[in-house]
């Protein structure tokens, strides 16, 4: 299911990260802690009153350095017409109206697009008639904030969550796998796309009328149906998709999270990208199973250790995937791209794998009776039992005397044994410690 997804605009230091900031609350930091996950403070998920939407701040972008700040702007608030379900506009409370402020509420109006307008930096009620002057913007009920204090981002997000779009249903049956392919520009998506929609036995289906979203293209190889996510989406070329390369990760964004499976698509000629961990990272923080497919692997000079230095790379660069399966393919002259969908359709079959309570349990016990988690200040943590409460990816709650004595590096070793007895290729898995009452 696709998340609503939230943008902020406006000009610079009006205080948009400062209110990105308190939105996302302690979640980036929590994502930051995380070994092994870099991670741009330009968006993160949000919840409120129960719904989850993607937040994204479009005033961490970069755009063309060049670009004057007008400019600037103009790209930002182009970027949020395009993507986003609602617009959270933050102006500047204590500067009042700006000319720069009406050009982009000109260009907001345009769109049609749900409008938030919060007028920042009104610390002390005594501000609060300020927010007066913003009614000449043409939104309804501008809404006084400070994104310093907190105050005001409460009715900020009520006003956000009253306009998401209405959750959608889920939209392709349960069996169907839906796949994505992100990477960075040129690395050869749609290419690889049409070679693997080119291949002698997938059955390309028309578009069905069940299918309102025609961006996506279902197939089927040897009775299995995908659904490739967003083909259209990885073909389209405008300006500011263009002139910005994060701008290809908020896109990667809404497949990623509406597919199962993830190919992150890494060019072999060039090698890896620092957006190539930035949109793994991602897929793997969002619970997606991962295919690693090197491309245009035809135009790599090689001799017989190629590969496995290119694999090591992988394996150092994307250290917290080890578990993701790496394939060299060129979608020009179509090498190992017939891999792809065999190993699309196993990770998927791991990533849905549900392991029973009692074979879990014998599995954990010869773990913690091999190794038992080392005692902590003469107390030692004892796994009572787990079981596995989801699927799509794997999560398991252990129940344990105390989640305090089990720390990170153990549950490391339980999930290298989990994966040892029951593989989980190409997905990640997640374990959650509950205490024992
Ligand atoms: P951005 O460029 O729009 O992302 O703006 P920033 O979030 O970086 O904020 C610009 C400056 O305004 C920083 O010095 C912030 O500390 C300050 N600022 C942000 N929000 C508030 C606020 O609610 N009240 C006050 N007094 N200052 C704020
Ligand atoms: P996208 O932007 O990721 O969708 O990339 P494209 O599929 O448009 O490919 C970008 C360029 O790389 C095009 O000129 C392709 O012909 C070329 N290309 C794609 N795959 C390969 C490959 O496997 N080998 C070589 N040599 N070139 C490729």
């Amino acid at each position: 299911m696709t998340l609503p997804v939230v943008a902020i605009v406006g000009r610079p230091n009006v205080g948009k990260s400062t209110l990105f900031n308190r939105i996302a609350g302690e979640r980036i930091a929590i994502v930051e802690d995380k070994p092994g996950i870099t991670r741009d403070r330009i968006y993160s998920k949000g919840d409120w009153s129960g719904r989850d939407f993607h937040l994204i701040d479009t005033g961490g972008l970069e755009f063309d350095q060049k670009d004057e700040v007008i400019q600037h702007i103009r790209q930002q608030a182009e970027l949020a017409v395009e993507e986003a379900d609602v617009i959270l506009f933050v102006v500047d409370g204590r500067e009042g109206v700006t000319a720069t402020d009406q050009e982009v509420a000109r260009m907001l109006h345009r769109s049609n697009k749900p409008v938030i307008l919060a007028v920042n930096k009104l610390d002390h009620i005594k501000h609060h008639e300020e927010v007066y002057d913003f009614y000449q913007l043409g939104f309804d009920e501008p809404i006084a904030v400070s994104s310093i204090h907190g105050t005001g981002t409460g009715d900020v997000l009520d006003a956000v969550v009253n306009h998401l779009p209405d959750r959608e249903e889920e939209e392709y049956d349960e069996d169907t796998i839906r796949v994505s392919v992100i990477g960075r520009p040129n690395v050869g998506k749609s290419s690889l796309v049409n070679k693997i929609l080119g291949e002698e036995r997938v059955i390309v289906s028309p578009v069905a009328g069940t299918t309102r979203d025609a961006i996506d293209t279902p197939l089927q190889h040897q009775d299995q149906d995908y659904v490739l996510i967003d083909t259209a989406g990885m073909r389209k070329r405008g300006k500011v998709y263009e002139s910005t390369e994060k701008y290809s990760v908020l896109r990667a964004l809404k497949a990623i999270e509406r597919s199962d499976v993830v190919i992150v698509l890494i060019d072999g000629a060039r090698g890896i990208a620092e957006q190539d961990k930035r949109i793994a990272g991602v897929a793997h923080e969002a619970g997606r199973a991962v295919l690693f497919v090197v491309n245009k692997w035809d135009a790599v000079d090689k001799d017989d250790q190629t590969m496995n230095r290119f694999r090591r790379e992988i394996r150092d660069h994307f250290s917290f995937m080890n578990y993701a399966p790496i394939v060299f393919t060129s979608a020009l002259t179509g090498q190992r791209v017939h891999r792809v969908l065999p190993l699309v359709k196993e990770v998927a079959e791991q990533h849905a794998m549900r392991i029973s309570t009692s074979v879990l349990n014998q599995v954990l016990q010869d773990a913690t009776m091999s190794t038992p988690p080392p005692s902590v200040k003469g107390r030692r943590g004892k796994i009572q039992y787990g079981t596995q409460v989801a699927v799509k990816p794997p999560t398991f709650v252990l129940f344990v005397n105390d989640p305090e004595l089990i720390h990170f590096s153990y549950q490391r070793y339980l999930e290298n044994e989990l994966r040892e007895a029951f593989g989980f290729e190409g997905t990640p898995i997640r374990i959650y410690l509950r205490k024992r009452k």
